[in-house]
């Protein structure tokens, strides 16, 4: 049976990691370590100017864990070293509201928590719903649960991230799943300029715009086929195929 450590971005109180917890129940003990609040799109930044408080969280009056006032990185490191008996079998991080695919996997605080299970050597998962409404979160968690059921299965890995998105299931069942590389086609202009009140110009992030994969057999273009996508994720973003060809900058020194 394996022990569970359940976290995410979205904040302890978000409903796909709730509607995740009540199914991951199925396999084993699940413990919850999740941000107070929504950290979407802090990546993999700590928390180093204030001290990190934690409580006790709570799904309807039930104690599920801990809720972690920081960062999705601080809630696995602080939950591995302190908050929990034994190490975990796995991380699991999610479910996210809104797919973390192409190079929102690098923005993506869901998957920097699923990275830092890796770092502690425990293998991890993340799961974003590309499409998240209260419609299909019991259905994407079914599917989630299925599709983590397959991952836990796998022979260990260590040091592997499983990056997993399920697509919109507004438009029904997904038509199975597919073991992707990261797409990295993005909107370039994703930025609307206005104008305050005080003439001043100021610039905010519009949501994901779908911008047409030019490659399709990716992760962006497997949810946008109605596929769930599986991309194995590595921390090591070393170009290793440079480094022997780098080896001779020394002598230019
Ligand atoms: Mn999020």
């Amino acid at each position: 049976v394996p022990e569970i450590l359940l976290t995410n971005d979205d904040g302890v109180s978000a409903p796909g990691l709730l509607a995740l917890r009540r199914r991951l129940i199925e396999l084993g003990p699940v413990t919850v370590a999740a941000p107070a609040f929504e950290q979407s799109a802090v990546s993999h930044s700590l928390t180093l100017m204030h001290p990190v408080v934690v409580n006790s969280a709570y799904d309807a009056g039930e104690r599920i864990g801990f809720s972690v006032d920081g960062k999705p990185a601080d809630c696995v490191k602080i939950a591995l070293a302190h908050l929990v008996d034994r190490k975990p079998d796995w991380v699991v991080s999610g479910m996210n509201a809104g797919a973390n695919a192409g190079i929102n996997v690098l923005y993506s605080g869901t998957v920097a928590a699923a990275v830092e299970a890796a770092f502690f050597g425990v293998p991890a998962v993340a799961v974003s719903l590309a499409k998240s409404s209260p419609e299909t979160i019991e259905a994407a968690a079914r599917i989630a649960l299925r599709t983590l059921r397959a991952i836990f299965a796998l022979p260990p890995a260590p040091g592997l991230v499983y990056n997993v998105n399920l697509p919109d299931l507004a438009r029904g069942e997904p038509k199975g799943i597919r073991v992707t590389p990261q797409g990295f086609e993005f909107d370039p202009d994703a930025y609307e300029a206005r104008t305050d009140p005080r003439g001043r110009r100021y610039y905010w992030l519009l949501p994901d715009k779908f911008v047409e994969p030019k490659r399709h057999d990716t992760d962006l273009g497997a949810i946008e086929a109605g596929f769930v996508s599986v991309t194995p994720l590595r921390f090591d973003l070393t170009a290793h195929e440079r480094l022997a060809r780098l080896a001779d900058l020394d002598q230019t020194w």
